[in-house]
This record gives structure tokens, sequence and C-alpha cells, in this order.
């Protein structure tokens, strides 16, 4: 029954069809539809809602869709879990198929069967679209009814670009926001944990719940940096519209910034119309469009993927089949051969790949080149963002929490250059959904391109959401209108004012 592969393993199988299928036809099969905020309360209503496997939950196993944690069942829950099923809130169906440990852009790099994109025409692996990655399973359970909303991982695009591919809404928060207590670290430093529903009004509640301060995961933004965070914003916003009120925002107050760099020449046609479409309703809503320059965007990806690395293999040094993992070949006593035989046949080819690059880029021959000079690329990145967007990035800026210095010292105009957005609007990806036959031709690095427009708001941590937009041109000759996912990026711990803004857009 679970056609598009999206589920590694489910609670009942049944309900995920009859109920998922009854819960989504209330909801309408739409994702222009949009409920009232006040009808999607998690308090008093069952939702079903789907777990990517690297989220550790008590009823399921959570392998990570790798070989090396086959049957593994964690003694505890997730926080993020825990906070979206206490009490009467969700009903988890299962725990959805991934790229293993999160690293890959299609969802195919699984120890299960590769995830298929709902909006296929075939279930014909070769034929079928890709449905993007790595929480593809996730994104296809909401795409097709399985469940109302369901969790990912954003490491570097994994929840934006599956939504993207699949129509749906995805968002990731900025970093630290949700507790990672119980997700399976791939990259600490980047790793979030992200959110995927219909549309935005239904994302939106779900983050609410889940975004609290949690001491168990020490990268979790605590309640009294979440509350200056607030009050700088709310005093930032005054003083930007000169105005006594910090009341809500109003579109034609927005400025926004279109990044030319992303304007690149491999855009796929249809994702330009989409983008220039968005612009033009933003501007028709009173918005003030602006260019503004990203410079480093175009080594954010090589950047990326050396740290990314650089992490994941040090935290895969665990599966060693003697402490965690499943063991292969040789019991007890057999040192390097129980070591070797457990990880050359518990990891995917992935997997190992990135074990290498990072275990390379951190050699003492090799990281002054390659992970040192990442860091520092990734520091430009930030740099860049903090440069065009408006509001200043308050733990950048951790002086200015002294409120007696709030009023004067803020500083506005010590950002460079002239365009000073609140957001920031661009692709999600450069392409509509490809086929999995041709992703499967794809040498590695080509694949790692997908990832280019949303590495950079992962490496400086900034909250990211992608919204489904219509387009006119039909996909690859065939009746299909595929959605173009389109990202709108915000200031760091800016993640509300962000979703309203998302949500005055859908
Ligand atoms: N595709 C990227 C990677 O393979 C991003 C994955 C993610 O966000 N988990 O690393």
């Amino acid at each position: 029954t679970d056609y598009f592969n999206a589920f590694i393993s489910t609670t009942d199988p049944s309900a995920i069809t009859r109920d998922g299928l009854r819960e989504s036809n209330k909801l309408g099969a739409d994702y222009r539809f949009r409920p009232a905020l006040g009808a999607l309360r998690l308090k008093g209503r069952l939702k079903l809602l789907a777990v990517k496997d690297n989220i550790s939950t008590t009823q399921l196993p959570t392998t990570c869709a790798s070989g090396i944690l086959q049957g593994y069942q964690s003694p505890f829950e997730a926080h993020v879990v825990e906070r979206l099923c206490d009490n009467d809130g969700c009903l988890i169906v299962g725990k959805t198929n991934m790229d293993e440990f999160g690293m890959g852009s299609h969802s195919l790099n699984s120890f299960s069967s590769p995830v298929i994109n709902g909006s296929s025409l075939t279930r014909d692996t070769t034929q079928a679209l890709s449905a993007g990655g790595s929480s593809g399973g996730s994104a296809v359970a909401v795409q097709v009814g399985q469940a109302f909303t369901a969790l990912g991982t954003d490491t570097g695009g994994s929840v934006r670009l599956p939504a993207a591919y699949t129509g749906q809404c995805g968002f990731k928060p900025s970093y630290g926001r949700v507790s990672r207590w119980g997700v399976i670290p791939y990259a600490n430093s980047l790793d979030t944990v992200g959110f995927f529903g219909r549309s935005v009004a239904d994302v939106y509640p779900v983050y609410r719940k889940a975004s609290m301060p949690d001491d168990r995961d020490p990268s979790c933004i605590s309640s009294a940096t979440r509350i200056r965070s607030l009050s700088l914003r709310s005093r930032q916003r005054k003083k930007a519209r000169n105005t006594k009120t910090g009341a809500k925002e109003d579109l034609s107050e927005l400025k926004i910034g279109v990044p030319v760099e992303y304007n690149i020449e491999e855009l796929d046609p249809a994702v330009r119309t989409a983008w220039k479409k968005v612009l033009e309703i933003l501007k028709e809503q009173g918005c003030k469009i602006v260019p503004v320059s990203l410079p480093m965007t175009k080594h954010a990806l090589s950047a990326y993927y050396v740290i990314a690395a650089a992490e994941a293999m040090s935290n895969l040094a665990k599966y060693d089949g003697v402490r965690y993992g499943s063991r292969t070949g040789p019991s007890d006593n057999a040192g390097d051969v129980l070591y070797s035989e457990t990880r050359g046949q518990g990891f995917g080819n992935e997997a190992r790949r990135r074990i290498l690059l990072g275990s390379y880029t951190l050699s003492s021959e090799a990281i002054d080149n390659y992970f040192l000079k990442a860091q520092k690329v990734r520091r430009l990145v930030q740099r860049d963002f903090d440069r065009v967007l408006k509001f200043s990035n308050p733990l950048r800026n951790e002086q200015q929490f002294d409120i007696s210095d709030l009023d004067e010292s803020i500083p506005m105009d010590n950002k460079l250059g002239p365009s000073q957005v609140d957001y920031i609007v661009c692709p999600t990806a450069p392409t509509l959904p490809p086929k999995i036959q041709d992703v499967l031709k794809q040498t590695p690095i080509h694949s790692y391109m997908n990832d280019v427009f949303t590495v950079p708001a992962s490496l400086a941590g900034l909250p990211a959401i992608s919204i489904p937009v219509p387009t006119d041109i039909k996909y690859d000759g065939s009746d299909l209108h595929m959605p173009a996912g389109i990202q709108l990026i915000g200031q760091y711990l800016d993640d509300n004012s962000l979703c309203k803004f998302a949500l005055d857009l859908e």
C-alpha cells in the first residue's frame, strides 16, 4: 500500500491509507487550500504525523535508512516528537524513508527502496520523478495524504528541496530553534529539524508547538535569548518604521531582496517564471523589490560539502559494531576485521564517500586547504546575509542586548550597501524534479549542485521556507503542471515573522 516507498516502518499500515486519506480529503488535496489558522490548533485534534527515520521514537525502530542501524530501537523519544505527540497531539503514522543519515538530495541512497515522487506518472523507478531528499519520504507522505504533517531534518536543504519537488510547504527554522535531542546527528553545526505540510498555514502551528527551549540540546536557544531577540527585533522594527508601535507588519512596508547571484544560467525557465510571478505578486501588494548581492553564494556549496562531510565522518565513527550499530563478521576480539567488515557492509556508498572525504579534509596535510578555508567561507556567507538583511543578527551583536543601549547603538547604518531588506526571495532549487533515471546517471558532484540555493541559509543558520508556486509550464511533455519551490529567507531567529510573511503570500 505504500506505493511511493515513503515509509520505512509504519504504526499500522491500514491507518496510513484509510485515516490518512480521510484526513487529507477533509483538508482538500489542493495545496493552495488554506483553512483558517484556528481550525488547525493541535489541541483537541488528532493529527497524523510522519517522522523522518533519523528522529528517535520509542514505538518504531529508528534506522536512518542505513544498514548499520537495522533494527535499532531507541529507548527514548526525541524532544520534538514528545512535544507534538503529548496529550491529545499527533499520532505517529510511521517513520519515513530518506537518504542514509541525511546524505543525499533525492532519497535514493536508502537501505530501503528509493522514494518516488507522488506526482510521477508511473511507479517504475526509472521513469518516476525524484521526490528530492534527504527527507523525501516525509514530503511524499504529506503530498499523497498519508500524513497531515511530517518531520524532516534539514542540514543543507533536506526539507526545502523535497518540499519544492513535491509541491509542498517545507520550513527549516533557524539553527537552534527546535531541539535536536533525539535526532541522530549528520553534521551538528548545520542540522535542524524541519516541518512539512500542504501549506504554511498547516506548518506554522506545528512549528510553533515544537519550538521550545530544551536543556538537553546545548545548541537549542534558551528562553532568555528568545525573549531578548524578540524585544530587540520589535525595537528595531519600530525604529526602522519610525513609529511608536511595533504593530503587525504590513506587506506594503516590506523591502524584498532578489539575490542577483541566484539568477544562474542553469535555472529552469519554469522556475524563473515562478520566481518572477511571486515577485510580481509582492510588488502588487506594495512591497519594494530590490536587487541584492550575495557574492559568496558561489563558494557556499563547496564549503558546505567540506564542513558537512567532516562533521559526518566524526559522527559516524561510533558505528563500529561494538557499541552501536549492527555487527557483521567475526564476533568479539576480531579487532580491525570486525570494524572494517561491519562498516564496509553497514554503510552505503554515499556514507562511505562522505567518510573518506571528511577524513581527508581533516587530515593534517589537507586541513588548512579544505576544512579551515571552508570555515572562513562560511563566515563570509553569514556576513553576506547580515549585510543585506535590514535587521541585525541577534547572536552576532550580543552587546546590543543591553537594553539601555538599544535606541542609539543599533548598527542599522553600519551595514554596508544600500539595499537592506526584510526578506530574501529566491528559488529553492534550480530545476523541477528530475527523473530518477537521470539522477542515477549523475556524478556525485552533479547531484550536489542541486543544493546550490539551499546551503547558503544553512551555513548562516537562517530560517528559510519553501512554498509551492504553480507554473504554467507542462512538465516534460506531459500534462502535469509542476509547481516550483520558491524560498523565503529571513534573519536569524526571525522565524515567526518569516512564517507570517509566507502566510500572507499564500
Ligand atoms: N543534500 C545535502 C547533503 O547531502 C543536504 C542534506 C541534508 O540537508 N540533510 O548533504
